[in-house]
């Protein structure tokens, strides 16, 4: 081990299946998925390249995967419609870019890279972003690319629970998603980077926590790189990301207590949903308070791990 062993640490979400809903062939799929996907990263750490093009990959192959609720396999809105979120995020400068209510681009993590690189703004959002991304050399699909019949019956079933005035039956796989990464790189850069669909029967136009700097996507040398998964008007209130970051910055904490608190204290006010963190000594955090969180990590000791519900 190395001061500079590169670590990197994905989410698929936390909106797992529930545990007793889960078959032995679903949790292999999602396992081995996971492995690939922080394998996209991982790669490009162990070549020497940078945190940020390695989050990159790794949401990429995230998006890529209809089991989680990023680009293809993105939930539906009340009116049936992909409205995707992204943002990137680097620790050495907090150059970031973010994108929000986009349908188009095969990987709004490209396209949140696109508006950090290409223009001198941080966030677009409406008209003007899906102008940006036509106009900014990203790979373009049609609408239906990016919907599975999974997610169109978690909306169909949303919205006749609503319809029916029936209490939530707290299954966080109908309603929630989201994919990111998290990296620390050889030369001692950290990156984050976050995509998602939102949340199933999300009001068209609403932004999530997972484009909003500083709540669902972080990253600075000094203290953390860090994503979000949940329910995201919790962690935009809580401006998660940068809250870790100030207790980190100006309270001493360690990540492992920083982000952890955070979490615990979202649970007990009915945020649910957990995050991915890295440090800029390699430390990883993973904490949540839902039944489970889809990840993969690979910390100094170079070996790739994946879990899903609390231990496994
Ligand atoms: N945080 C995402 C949002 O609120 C959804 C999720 O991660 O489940 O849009």
């Amino acid at each position: 081990m190395t001061a500079n062993s590169p670590v990197i640490a994905l989410h698929g979400g936390a909106g797992t299946i529930l545990k007793s809903n889960m078959t032995p062939e679903k949790e292999a799929d999602f396992h081995q998925a996971l492995a690939a996907c922080l394998e996209a990263g991982l790669l490009i750490l162990r070549e020497g390249g940078s945190a940020l093009d390695a989050v990159t990959a790794s949401v990429m192959a995230l998006e890529d995967n209809p089991l989680f609720n990023a680009g293809r396999g993105a939930v539906f809105t009340t009116d049936a419609k992909h409205e995707m979120d992204a943002a990137v995020m680097k620790g050495d400068t907090r150059e970031s870019g973010a994108i929000s209510g986009i349908c188009g681009p095969r990987h709004p993590v490209l396209a949140a890279r696109a508006v950090m690189e290409q223009t001198e703004h941080v966030f677009l959002a409406g008209d003007g972003a899906k102008r940006f991304c036509e106009n900014a050399d990203l790979e373009m699909m049609e609408p239906e690319w990016f919907s599975t019949e999974q997610r169109l019956n978690a909306l169909n079933a949303e919205m006749e629970r609503r319809r029916l005035g029936v209490e939530d039956d707290g299954d966080p796989a109908r309603k929630h998603g989201t994919v990111g990464a998290v990296a620390l790189d050889q030369h001692g850069h950290l990156a984050a980077a976050t995509s998602t669909g939102g949340m199933t029967a999300k009001t068209p136009g609403r932004v999530g926590d997972s484009p909003v700097i500083g709540a669902g996507t972080w990253a600075d040398d000094k203290t953390a790189a860090i994503s979000a998964t949940g329910h995201g008007e919790f962690f935009i209130r809580w401006a998660v990301g940068h809250e870790i970051d100030a207790r980190m910055r100006w309270a001493g904490q360690d990540l492992q207590k920083a982000a952890t608190d955070v979490v615990t204290e979202l649970g007990e006010i009915g945020g649910s949903g957990g995050l991915i963190a890295v440090d800029a000594k390699g430390n990883i955090c993973l904490p949540f308070n839902s039944p489970g969180m889809y990840r993969a990590w690979c910390g100094t000791d170079g070996v790739i791990h994946t879990a899903i519900y609390k231990d496994s």
